[in-house]
């Protein structure tokens, strides 16, 4: 068999080739068969490769070592080995023969990649994948003999792949029904390959808009915070990352949002390891997250305010019989923190002479669940410190739990306290030494001390008057207004000042001045008020003889002084024409004098008629400009020296006192001229608003201070110091002038600075409102 050498190799399919029997077939022994198919067959059969021949026009088959396994068992080995391929391979006949005629008829070569060629082994039809060529084998004559089919199966190769598809398919699935964020990214640009709707939300995006793109570029903002030096880390070590309530700040709808997210980095590896892609899974935590610092937060504030507080903290835990205390309720029995504390010595500090206090508030606490006590302690260095206990029970059915509670210093208070009934003692002593009216009230304007002098004086006791009833000291007449002026003064903080009569235990009232201020603390609240009543009886006595004397002196006075007036005139107008200088003068400054004379007597007796509450208003309607132009002439005939300029801005009608009101402006227009001497000119103005109109006389001279603006419309109120001599005048123009206006229901006031003029007004109602 030397010249089947090509068969000599030792493999399993040249023994069969040697051993089968070809003289039945239409090559007939292989001796004779054409040297193409030996070369060829001799190339295969030494190949590793898996390789296969049809040959000749019955196509018949030949194949090697290596193609065997892809047969099977109990299939098509080894008897199709020289059979036709139509025999051969009847289930696939329709898939090659094309191929093979391909081949055969064109010379050109097919390649195919993994395809399906279901073929008959292991006993029935099974799904084979084939990566194959099919070329022309030429013999001698340059004519295609046969046909070479290189091939491997890749059955298991594809059979892996369709698995794995399936496996990502399945993967996907799961990653879009994820109760979480999920996504995928591929490769090392991290290109968004899968993202479930809750990752999308997380983006702020839609599928579109980052399907197949990078990640970085679709969300740019989340570069720098480092997210991509874990994903690179994850890429290339290949290693998971763990994040815990990480801070991602995305831009969400154009506003940059801050989430807490907790998520893994998983690498995703291929068969031989290596690192294809990663898989993201993450949930925002961002809502627990911040509502858990909202309570390390608050926890923290709380902390802080019961640090501040200065309160000691202690907590009993009665099942295991054991308390948990803080570093200050340690400080307050004198430990330096809570480790230095000794339990045992605890109540062993309590001051004996405070031990009934402990005990009823014990007795206390299993009445109620509550312990409330406040008892002084002895330090270990013997000094003596006051505390305040404050707990609750806590019960499990009936049984106690455990017991909360806060331990205070109260040292200082106590102190306070005492100093403060220390310095109340000394003050009641004072008081009740004291001749005048001594009174405190609540903020609520309840009355709750006396001084001895008003129980002295009243014949009262204290159950009676301190029992709210102290109104009945007060004169009937005087009562309402009395408490009007109380409720006002307690409402508003201002000061109560009023004059009104007290009633003495003999029953005879007396006229007492009474002033309260409110106490206020450093925050300017009100604490208490304080009063004092002072008897101006006897003033008052000798002010209404005076009054009385005024009244009648002026009375007297007045009807000599009209004739004095009277005889004056008659004179002047007899000697009008005398050469007699001295005579004319005279009567001139005798005229002058007896006019001053005469209008301060009507002044006086203006202000007996309003003390007596008979001054009568004579009212009829007339316009206000008029009567100011009238004034205005009237005193510039008399005063050169001053200017008075009247800018009208309103044409009203008053329904009003044309005398009296004559008065108060003549009284404003003099005032103004004599207390601006260094000045030229006098305004007057005239406007209306609010259905008032309102005259005003304004100068630049001397002007007033604060003090003295409320105070010139008083009786007999002048300003004092040096103008007091300058200036002559009774101070009662201003007040008749004030009676007046009060009296047509107007307003009077003055705006003033001093040294540099005032502007003293009365307004009245307007003719339709009066
Ligand atoms: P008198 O007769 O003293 O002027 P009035 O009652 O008219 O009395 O005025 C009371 C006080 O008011 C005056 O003594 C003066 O101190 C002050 N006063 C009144 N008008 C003016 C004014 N135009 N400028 C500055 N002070 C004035």
């Amino acid at each position: 068999m030397n010249q089947l050498k090509f068969l000599s190799n030792g493999g399993e399919m040249e023994i069969l080739i040697r051993e089968k029997d070809w003289s039945q077939t239409t090559i007939g022994n292989p001796i004779v068969w054409p040297q193409a198919l030996r070369t060829t067959l001799s190339i295969i059969l030494s190949s590793k490769f898996p390789g296969f021949i049809f040959w000749g026009k019955d196509h018949l088959c030949f194949y090697n070592d290596a193609y065997r396994p892809s047969l099977g068992k109990d299939g098509k080995h080894p008897h199709i080995l020289g059979l036709n391929g139509k025999e051969a391979w009847p289930e696939i006949w329709d898939i090659i023969k094309p191929l093979i005629d391909q081949v055969l008829n064109t010379g050109e070569a097919t390649w195919s990649e993994d395809q399906l060629i279901p073929i008959f082994r292991n006993n029935r039809l099974e799904d084979v994948y084939w990566t194959f060529s099919y070329s022309p084998i030429y013999d001698e004559t340059d004519s295609i003999a046969g046909v070479l089919i290189t091939c491997v199966e890749t059955t298991k190769e594809v059979m892996a792949r369709k698995e794995l598809e399936k496996t990502i398919d399945h993967y996907h699935e799961n990653i879009m029904q994820a109760p979480i964020a999920m996504c995928i990214f591929k490769g090392d640009k991290y290109i968004v390959e899968i993202a479930n709707r809750l990752m999308l939300e997380l983006w702020g995006k839609e599928a579109d808009q980052v399907l197949g793109k990078p990640i970085f570029e679709v969300l740019p903002d989340a570069k720098g915070q480092g997210l991509e030096e874990i994903m690179n880390q994850v890429y290339y070590r290949g290693e998971k990352y763990e994040a815990s309530e990480r801070l991602v700040s995305l831009i969400k709808n154009g506003i940059l949002e801050n989430f807490y997210l907790n998520f893994v980095y998983q690498p995703i590896k291929d068969a031989k390891g290596a690192v294809k892609g990663i898989i993201a899974m993450s949930t925002n935590v961002t809502e627990q997250v911040l509502s858990r610092k909202k309570i390390e937060e608050n926890e923290k504030k709380l902390n802080l305010v019961i640090e501040d507080s200065k309160l000691g903290i202690w907590e009993f835990d009665f099942k295991v019989n054991n308390g948990v205390f803080t570093d200050r309720y340690a400080q307050i029995f004198g430990f330096e923190n809570k480790d230095n504390l000794d339990r045992n010595k605890i109540l062993l500090l309590l001051h004996p002479d405070d031990k009934n206090i402990r005990d009823l508030a014990d007795s206390n606490l299993i009445k109620t669940g509550y312990l409330n006590y406040e008892s002084r302690i002895f330090w270990e260095d013997g000094s003596i410190h006051w505390i305040q206990v404050n707990g609750t029970l806590y019960y499990d059915k009936d049984k106690p739990l455990k017991m909360i509670g806060t331990i205070r210093d109260i040292t200082d208070e106590k102190k306070y306290e005492k100093d403060l009934i220390e310095r109340e003692e000394k003050f009641r002593l004072l008081a009740d030494e004291m001749p005048q009216f001594v009174w405190t009230s609540d903020i609520d304007g309840n009355l709750s001390y006396f001084n001895k002098s008003v129980y002295k004086y009243s014949g009262l006791d204290e159950r009676i008057i301190s029992d709210g009833k102290w109104i009945q000291i007060i004169h009937p007449d005087d009562r309402e207004q009395n408490i009007q002026l109380w409720i006002n003064a307690v409402t508003t903080g201002h000061d109560f000042v009023f004059e009104h009569r007290f009633k003495r235990h003999d029953g005879e009232y007396r006229w007492q001045l009474s002033r309260a201020k409110p106490q206020k603390d450093k925050d300017g609240m009100i604490q208490m008020w304080i009063g004092t009543s002072t008897d101006i009886h006897d003033i008052k006595e000798m002010d209404d003889q005076k009054d009385f004397f005024i009244s009648m002196a002026s009375h007297e006075l007045k009807t000599p002084i009209t004739s004095v007036k009277g005889y004056v005139q008659l004179l002047q107008s007899k000697y009008k024409k005398s050469d007699d200088v001295f005579l004319t003068n005279a009567l001139s400054i005798l005229n002058k004098q007896v006019g001053t004379l005469s209008s301060l007597i009507t002044d006086l007796l203006d202000v007996s008629k309003i003390k007596s509450g008979s001054l009568v208003l004579k009212k009829t309607t007339f316009k206000i400009n008029e009567l100011v132009e009238d004034v205005i002439g009237e005193i510039q005939n008399i005063n050169t020296k001053h200017q008075i300029i009247f800018c009208a801005e309103a044409d009203a009608e008053v329904f009003a006192d044309r005398e009296n009101i004559t008065q108060v402006l003549v009284n404003f227009l003099t005032n103004a001229i004599k207390y601006s001497p260094d000045s030229l000119n006098v305004n007057v103005k005239s406007s209306t608003s609010n259905n008032l109109v309102t005259i005003s006389v304004i100068d630049k001279g001397i002007g007033l201070k604060e003090s003295d603006r409320k105070k010139v419309f008083e009786r007999f109120y002048r300003v004092e110091g040096k103008n007091e001599k300058t200036f002559p005048g009774f101070g009662i123009g201003l007040f008749i002038a004030s009676e007046i206006i009060k009296k047509h229901d107007g307003l009077i006031g003055v705006n003033s600075k001093l040294g540099e003029g005032s502007s003293f007004y009365f307004s009245l109602p307007l003719e339709a409102n009066s």
